[in-house]
């Protein structure tokens, strides 16, 4: 953990975000891992541990938290440049998303998109928060970059599916945040396992475990694991996110228990306890 707390400083540099407390980024190798359903539900379960919360959604070119959150509409300008943010289930939520039609395509060359980026983290009226969680767009590009060299980020979590050829991308990442100097708070391995909501019988469709291992293989903290279910699809698609709204499911407990470990790592540089495997019941 040493290594985490000297970065810490390197980042300490960087001009911060008035009121805000912590900056963590959720990031991906690739697309379609469930990263952002994944952000959603982090911070709606720090909003849920009482904690101060906001998300900023920085997926530009698929920019998904409106829908997460299930909010329309348009962020109110309450100042010459700044915007106020929405909020749903004790989250403060600002995206990009806000701004364009669901059908427009964003083609913006990378310039655009680190000008979108810092508006939307520094010209928005955050307010006092614990903790901002920025879901990040997949892979190692600019806005990765920006995130990782323009921000006090506190660290990354990379989100994987357990199988080769998503770990292979995540690796890619993994390196990206290390050599820019941030820390990696932890893996999280989602779409872990299915279990048939008919049977109960669980198949490890993209395999099992993948992220654990190689979250021990290079001594990163590893947060736990989410299986593959409707439920966590649905209620995704419906904007109505599993921790605040079916609190007491075994989903929702499995997002709030990585949650708590991710801000005991937050808070304190360190992973004290290791993770629980998972229990479908
Ligand atoms: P990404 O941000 O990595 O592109 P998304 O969060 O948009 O991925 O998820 C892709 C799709 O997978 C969505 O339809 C989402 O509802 C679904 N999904 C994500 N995680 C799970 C899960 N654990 N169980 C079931 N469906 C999931």
């Amino acid at each position: 953990m040493t290594q985490l707390s000297s970065q810490t400083v390197a980042h300490s540099k960087i001009a911060g975000i008035p009121g805000v407390a912590h900056i963590i980024a959720v990031a991906s190798g690739k697309g379609g891992v469930g990263k952002s359903t994944t952000s959603c539900n982090l911070a709606t379960a720090f909003a849920a541990m009482g904690l101060k919360a906001g998300i900023l959604d920085a997926d530009i070119y698929g920019p998904s938290q409106p829908k997460l959150f299930g909010l329309r509409g348009k962020p109110r300008l309450i100042g010459p440049r700044t915007l106020e943010p929405m909020e749903r289930y004790g989250v403060k939520v600002m995206s990009i998303g806000f701004m364009i039609e669901d059908d427009n395509a964003m083609i913006w060359r990378g310039p655009m998109v680190i000008a979108a980026i810092t508006q939307m983290l520094r010209e928005v009226a955050w307010g006092d928060l614990d903790i901002l969680v920025v879901d990040l767009p997949p892979g190692t590009g600019d806005a990765q970059l920006t995130m990782s060299q323009q921000t006090p980020l506190a660290g990354a979590v990379i989100v994987s599916t357990p199988q080769d050829i998503a770990l292979i991308d995540a690796r890619r990442g993994i390196e990206m945040f290390k050599k820019v100097s941030v820390p990696i708070l932890g893996l999280i391995e989602n779409m872990s396992a299915f279990c048939c909501p008919a049977c109960n019988h669980i198949t490890p469709i993209f395999g099992h475990g993948g992220a654990r291992i190689e979250a021990e293989r290079r001594g990163i903290p590893y947060l736990g694991e989410i299986p593959l279910h409707i439920e966590i699809r649905k209620t995704s698609d419906d904007g109505r996110p599993i921790v605040a709204t079916d609190p007491d499911s075994v989903y929702a407990r499995h997002y709030m228990d990585m949650t708590r470990r991710l801000w005991e790592i937050v808070v304190t540089g360190t992973a004290s306890k290791p993770a629980p495997r998972i229990v479908i019941e």
